[in-house]
């Protein structure tokens, strides 16, 4: 039977937002999240990352760094005992340089096509589902399919939301202060459901 998920963004969220990370050694966990993943591990839900990685296409680092970094990503959740269920990245920007990844696709966030994939290689139930995320389109895209979605103050999230919240279009299901509160909220939510 399909399970709901919780869909985690990679920057801001899980690890610090530092700009384009165009090397291994700048990604950095942010310090609630091994913590925060290996509840939900723990809880059987299924923790799924989903990233825009627009660098690709923008040519600031290649497919090959981005896999190197995913790879660092999973080794450092694994020296704390986490782990994730399943990893999307989407490396597309109309605007970019560098072919093929310079198009208009159907993965970028808040589209939802890296949730449609995920739902499909893990049987999961996305209205029953949780984005996370620092900025208002993991929210637009959790709406999309029917999801909750919950916005974190770290990474982007503090200035966002007192600078542009004003103008979001969307409304976030619940505001938590880093993906340790934000992985309280749902566990909570799940168990009311
Ligand atoms: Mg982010
Ligand atoms: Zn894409």
């Amino acid at each position: 039977m399909a399970r709901p998920a919780v869909f985690l963004d990679r920057d801001g969220t899980v690890t610090r937002e530092v700009g384009y990370v165009n090397h291994v050694d700048r990604l950095e966990l942010l310090p609630h999240s091994a913590v925060a993943i290996r509840r939900l591990n723990e809880a059987g839900v299924p923790a799924v990352l989903i990233t825009n990685q627009a660098g690709v296409a923008r040519g600031y680092f290649s497919l090959d760094l981005l896999e190197q970094t995913h790879a660092r990503l999973r080794e450092l959740l694994a020296a704390e005992g986490a782990h994730l269920d399943g990893l999307y990245f989407c490396p597309h920007v109309p605007e970019g340089k560098v072919a093929p990844f310079n198009i208009d696709c159907e993965c970028r966030k808040p589209k939802t096509k890296m949730l449609h994939d995920a739902a499909r290689d893990l049987d999961l139930d996305l209205p029953a589902s949780f984005t996370v995320g620092d900025k208002i389109t993991d929210v637009i895209m959790a709406h999309r399919v029917q999801a909750r979605g919950v916005f974190v103050l770290t990474g982007y999230g503090r200035g966002d939301l007192e600078n542009q919240s004003l103008a979001w279009s969307e409304r976030p299901d619940h505001i938590a202060e880093h993906l340790g509160d934000a992985v309280d909220w749902i566990l909570r939510e799940m168990k009311r459901d």
